[in-house]
């Protein structure tokens, strides 16, 4: 197996992945029975094997079907695999985020998870009842960590402070070179603050691998030939690059894993980062 790169996650001595494996779409979107879960089993094995040793998934995602999917790829490998799962933004009051986390428990087969994410915000439930819920399930040793997902900065610093114990590891956020905006704030923001950045749609749902042919492609398509890799494979190591930012790209195609894998264990030139970051301005 190879070895990805680590980070540290947040303020703690945790290390999570460079890289892990989104899984939006495994066992079905919103329908349960879709089927195609031994191909997504496979994917996710897969990207383990290959050191994408971080798992992210949600208790919406197919209905929760997804989280058991998961427990299948897992399988008897828990404790060297970091999953990472989401509760609702309708789960947000504190008896909820309890059950749904004991949902989600079961549907993983396992006692805990590394890393409990608020999965969007909600303005109808105080984040301070919430992360009352977060804090219970810490200490009873079901959360490892806690994070939230698409907060900006003012709802990022309202978790914080709603935190007495424990303090926020990570904000799941959209972040690839074809949707930058947290770079105004957000990214600054949690860098300071040491809150983990957690890239979702990192190859821009596969605008990246597959876009066109104008100027910031040939950009891309410039460094990647410079380096000997691919487009997604610079994209992701240009994601990689920022102190505070891992990523979890979503393939389903054995080969777009092996690919992504290939984006960790080396690194851009500060140039060449530079320069992607003018071009895709
Ligand atoms: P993504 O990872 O940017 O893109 C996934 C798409 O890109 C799939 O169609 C995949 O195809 C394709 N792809 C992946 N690697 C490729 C490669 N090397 N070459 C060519 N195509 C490639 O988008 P995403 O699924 O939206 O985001 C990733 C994960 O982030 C999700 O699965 C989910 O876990 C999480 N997420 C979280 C939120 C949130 O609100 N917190 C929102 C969106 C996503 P194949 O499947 O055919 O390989």
């Amino acid at each position: 197996m190879t070895r990805l790169d680590f980070k540290k996650l947040g303020k703690s001595e945790a290390e999570i992945p460079v890289l892990g494996l989104g899984t939006w779409g495994f066992g079905g979107f919103s329908d349960r029975h879709l089927g195609g879960e031994d191909k997504d089993v496979k994917a996710l094995r897969l990207g383990l094997e290959l050191g994408m040793r971080f798992i992210d998934t949600a208790e919406m995602y197919a209905h929760g079907h997804s989280e058991e999917v998961v427990a299948v790829a897992v399988g008897e490998e828990r404790d060297n695999v970091f999953i990472a799962t989401k509760v609702s933004a309708e789960n947000l009051a504190y008896e909820r985020v309890l059950r749904s986390c004991e949902a989600s428990l079961k549907r993983l087969k396992t006692d805990y998870i590394d890393l409990y994410q608020v999965h969007w915000p909600n303005s109808r439930i105080p984040i301070a009842e919430t992360m009352r819920a977060m804090e219970k399930l810490a200490d009873e040793g079901k959360v490892r960590a806690i994070g939230v997902s698409n907060f900006s900065v003012e709802q990022t610093r309202e978790a914080q402070e709603a935190l007495s114990k424990h303090s926020l590891a990570s904000n799941q956020v959209e972040y690839s070179l074809a949707e930058r905006s947290i770079e105004d704030g957000l990214l600054p923001y949690c860098e300071k603050e040491k809150v983990t950045i957690i890239a979702y749609s990192p190859v821009a749902r596969g605008r990246i691998p597959g876009g066109g042919r104008d100027e910031r492609w040939r950009t891309l398509d410039n460094v990647a030939s410079k380096y000997g890799k691919t487009r997604t494979q610079v994209a992701l190591n240009w994601l990689i690059c920022k102190e505070p930012v891992v990523a979890i790209p979503k393939a389903g195609n054995l080969e777009h894993v092996r690919e992504n894998a290939g984006s960790a264990g080396w690194s851009l030139k500060k140039e060449d980062q530079d320069a992607l970051d003018k071009a895709f301005h």
